[in-house]
């Protein structure tokens, strides 16, 4: 497994840093937003650090695929499956502020576009 000990999210998928998990499998973990923009909003990433989703599109693993089935799942428990928005900012220039992929839950309320 590939962490970074510097890595927000790596520190909390190996529980050294506190976040509300609403669901998790051995590849995956999905925790609420610390500042919700929605009224769901989870963060689904994989427990394997990957700076972006670039990063991890060009991985040769399952984990990609594990990271989906996860955002599946979230969407069913949290109610929202009938519609829901998944973002994935990729580079500073579209937003991303922590540098491990992380796939944005959002769902709860109607959503407009084109996004900010
Ligand atoms: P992004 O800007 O796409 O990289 O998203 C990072 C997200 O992580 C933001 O929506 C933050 O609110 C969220 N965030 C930052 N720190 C925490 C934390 N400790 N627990 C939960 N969410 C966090």
């Amino acid at each position: 497994m590939s962490t970074d000990p510097d890595c927000l999210f790596c520190q909390i998928a190996a529980g050294q840093t506190l976040a509300q998990t609403v669901w998790e499998d051995d590849a995956v973990l999905a925790f609420r937003d610390i500042n919700p923009q929605a009224p769901v909003h989870v963060l689904v990433i994989p427990r394997d650090h990957y700076r972006d989703f670039d990063a991890l599109a060009a991985a040769d693993s399952s984990v990609l695929q594990a990271l989906m089935r996860g955002v599946t799942a979230v969407a069913e428990q949290e109610g929202v499956a009938d519609g829901y928005r998944l973002v994935f900012n990729t580079g500073a220039q579209a937003g991303q502020s922590v540098f491990h992929v992380h796939g944005h839950v959002l769902g709860g309320r109607a959503m407009t576009w084109p996004p900010g």
